[in-house]
């Protein structure tokens, strides 16, 4: 997408400043999973910032155990 403003660099940077993701201060869209990048499903607890399913693909891998 930049190419064609290679040889622009003053309009390809406020391009890029225009364009950046808005930064959240609260919401859903603030916390996302670190592995799949979803927003459904977090679980925040332990500093863990991953959703339920790529939980569940690496708790063993964490250190979590599995009583029943
Ligand atoms: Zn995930």
């Amino acid at each position: 997408m930049l190419r064609q403003l290679k040889t622009k660099p003053d309009i390809a940077k406020k391009f890029l400043k225009h364009n950046a993701p808005k930064l959240r201060s609260h919401g859903k869209n603030k916390k996302h999973c670190k592995l799949c990048g979803t927003t459904r499903g977090m679980i925040s607890s332990y500093a863990l910032n991953i959703c339920r399913r790529c939980f569940r693909d690496n708790a063993k891998n964490l250190g979590f155990k599995k009583y029943s």
